[in-house]
């Protein structure tokens, strides 16, 4: 079902990988996005940046396996103070909204689209260092500070942004998530809040009721509460 030119809506909600470059094995990009990404890589490496992506796209199982073991306590669920919440005291719709500060729901993840990734620099960690993907690491005092100021000063020339640069009330603050917006703002465009009920409502999705119930909410407090992309952010390939 075509919704433009290329966008169809499988590869809105992350049910086909037919827009893919595959990076590496495990990481795979839109491949519309292949040149800017590599203009990136390359403009960082000479300032002593290796960029490279933690994580690329996602598909809808995969956000689905991720969502259903936050929701059934497998997986922990952290506050924004970085403290560890217990489901058990939570209401289903407060695990819904704990979740949803850090996960979207399948469907609704960014990731889906392969025009965002999650970005780090291996070369400015301590050898064996585990990246936990936490604000703290990107911060003045993180070990990452030199990427930030970087990516702050120069993203915006290779057409990428921060669609999470600061926390408004939905999704927290995710200094590492980039969003390249030729594509991404297709997608953004392309997304529909009826077909992600109707696809969630045919998934095995945890906490179906309590989100179906308050969709429209999340999709105004979450999916498109979104940092508005500086007016500089380069829209055609270099
Ligand atoms: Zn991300």
């Amino acid at each position: 079902m075509a919704i433009n030119n290329s966008i169809d809506t499988a590869q809105v909600l992350g049910q086909t990988e037919q827009h893919l470059h595959y990076i590496s094995e495990r990481v795979a990009i839109h491949q519309e996005m292949k040149l800017a990404f590599e203009a990136l890589v390359s403009a960082a490496k000479k300032d002593a940046i290796e960029l490279k992506i933690a994580s690329g796209f996602r598909s809808f199982d995969r956000q689905l396996l991720l969502w259903n073991n936050k929701f059934s306590g497998k997986t922990t669920i952290k506050n924004m103070a970085g403290e560890t919440i217990s489901p058990e005291v939570l209401s289903p719709l407060e695990l819904m909204h704990s979740i949803l500060l850090y996960s979207a729901l399948p469907g609704a993840s960014r990731h889906h689209w392969g025009s965002d990734i999650d970005v780090y620099a291996p070369n400015l960690l301590e050898k064996d260092y585990q990246l936990q993907l936490e604000p703290w690491e990107y911060s003045e005092q993180g070990p990452l500070a030199k990427l930030t100021v970087w990516l702050n000063q120069y993203a915006h020339l290779y057409g990428f942004y921060f669609p999470y640069a600061s926390y408004q009330g939905g999704v927290a603050a995710e200094p590492w998530h980039l969003s390249y917006l030729p594509l991404a703002q297709q997608f953004q465009q392309s997304f529909d809040t009826s077909l992600l009920a109707e696809t969630l409502k045919h998934s095995s999705i945890l906490g179906k009721a309590v989100i179906l119930e308050n969709l429209d909410d999340i999709a105004t407090r979450y999916i498109n509460n979104l940092c508005v992309a500086p007016t500089n952010v380069i829209l055609e390939s270099q």
